[in-house]
């Protein structure tokens, strides 16, 4: 079962997701990772195949430094563990991240639509329409955004 971390702090949350990684542990999970937003406003993601140790690893060899964060150890449903089927999942832009926990049931319908539209997808997962899917639907307004997109998804979920 995999485990979701947020945060949104005046420091690094780096740290912050890190130990939140850690108290999941216990849940199982063959995969880690994480996507913070730095202060140029990119979004920098890390992941690595099997404990969080090797996340915070090169977290420490390479540091990556922004106050808002999101985290993930994952238990693969769809798509063997790699890398690339790690969370977070990126829209095509790179400016959406998602953690996601559950199942999108209706997966290979929103993927067959996207790719119409042009969208590349890079993992085996389920989890990564939701991100081509919130950039799909943003303007201006992310809520709106991420509930126009979470209207289409059919499942039992939680994502950040
Ligand atoms: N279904 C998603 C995947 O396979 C999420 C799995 C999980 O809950 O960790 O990537």
């Amino acid at each position: 079962m995999c485990g979701i971390v947020g945060a949104v702090a005046e420091r690094n949350v780096a740290p912050i997701l890190i130990q939140g990684l850690q108290r999941l542990e216990y849940r199982g999970y063959d995969s880690a990772g994480v996507a913070i937003v730095q202060s140029d406003g990119k979004v920098q993601r890390r992941r690595e195949v099997g404990k969080v140790v090797n996340l915070s690893d090169n977290l420490d060899a390479d540091p990556v430094k922004g106050s808002i964060g999101i985290a993930h150890t994952r238990w693969a449903t769809h798509g063997i563990p790699n890398e690339k089927n790690a969370h977070p999942q990126l829209s095509g832009n790179k400016k959406i991240a998602i953690v996601h926990n559950g199942i999108i049931e209706n997966f290979n319908e929103l993927k067959e639509e996207l790719s119409k539209n042009g969208v590349i997808f890079r993992s085996q997962t389920d989890s990564e329409v939701i991100a081509h899917l919130i950039e799909h639907y943003f303007k201006d307004d992310l809520y709106a955004a991420v509930k126009q997109a979470t209207e289409r998804l059919k499942g039992a979920y939680a994502l950040a």
